[in-house]
């Protein structure tokens, strides 16, 4: 395998890294204060859990202070709201975010508009989601912006692209949407009713840059690809203990010039750039630096 069509993450993400540490350092040394995120969980999922250990790692590795509110799963809807205005009162935390899933009787979209803003790590506030809309500066969601960086890595130019974006939550296929709308590529967004009316295939094939978040192994065919495209595969799917994406990616990666692996794509740099964020949210509380 011709390891240079692989758009790997890592690099990406290991130089964004070290620019928040060395960042965070500044600030230490500045303001004598440590930028602190914490997560809210609702339950005790599993996986969530996983991901919040992988957080608290992360924070560590880059003198980023790390906080868990663990909720039960029976905490209604004005508990939790308590908890979240509570945190956006103390100056003590710089970055809230709220770990998914919830439990059933839950609606994320409740509880995240109660974020404060300028505290939004994850970008999934109105306010900051309609900032993209804006093409202004903000914190936006992790694993669209991640889509974004590796783009850029490429220094393709990007202006009238066919772009085709398979899936359409709000923190990947919406605002990533937006995000390359802004960049000038004619965008498409394909999801469940698209399959439903037999049409995916006939997107996906004239994508020149495709990027597929879905959660379903094996969705878009690898002879769907059109030659010579850009595949980024943001889907997470375990089968048989291993990771893989969306795309069927043997032979994806024959047709493609460039293909993500999973995992190693996106993964990496979501993480980094909730980081960032954090970053960039704690300078505006302290008002060193304008977003
Ligand atoms: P979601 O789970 O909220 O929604 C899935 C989307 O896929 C929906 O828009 C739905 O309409 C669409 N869809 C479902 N079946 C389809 C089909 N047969 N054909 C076309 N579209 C179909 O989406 P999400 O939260 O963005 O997550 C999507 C995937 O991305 C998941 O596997 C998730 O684990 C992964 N993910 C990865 C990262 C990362 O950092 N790598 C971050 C976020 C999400």
């Amino acid at each position: 395998m011709n390891r240079e069509k692989l758009l790997e993450g890592k690099a990406i993400a290991g130089r964004i890294n070290r620019m928040v540490k060395d960042e965070v350092l500044k600030l230490k040394k500045t303001y004598s204060f440590e930028p602190v995120l914490c997560a809210v969980q609702i339950g005790d999922d599993k996986e969530s859990s996983l991901y919040l250990d992988f957080q608290q790692k992360m924070a560590q590795k880059l003198a980023i202070g790390y906080q868990v509110r663990k909720l039960s799963a029976d905490t209604g809807i004005a508990g939790i709201i308590a908890v979240i205005e509570e945190l956006n009162r103390d100056s003590s935390i710089n970055g809230i975010i709220l770990q998914l899933p919830l439990p059933r009787h839950l609606n994320a979209n409740d509880i995240r508009c109660r974020i404060d803003p300028i505290k939004d790590v994850e970008g999934v506030h109105p306010e900051n989601l309609g900032k993209i809309i804006l093409n202004e500066k903000g914190l936006a969601p992790c694993t669209a912006c991640a889509v974004m960086e590796l783009l850029n890595t490429l220094n393709i130019d990007l202006y009238g692209k066919e772009a085709v974006i398979v899936g359409y939550s709000e923190i990947v296929g919406k605002p990533l949407a937006a995000m390359m709308l802004n960049a000038f590529c004619t965008t498409t967004i394909c999801h469940i009713a698209t399959s439903g009316r037999g049409l995916l295939a006939a997107h996906v094939k004239r994508a020149e840059i495709l990027v597929v978040a879905v959660g379903k192994p094996g969705v878009i065919k690898g002879e769907w690809i059109k030659k010579d495209a850009i595949v980024v595969d943001v889907g997470i799917n375990y089968v048989d203990e291993k990771i893989i994406g969306d795309v069927e990616f043997e032979k994806a990666y024959e047709r493609a010039a460039y293909i993500t692996p999973v995992p190693g794509g996106v993964g990496p740099i979501t993480v980094a750039l909730l980081m960032r964020n954090l970053l960039y949210a704690a300078k505006q509380q302290k008002q060193e630096d304008k977003l």
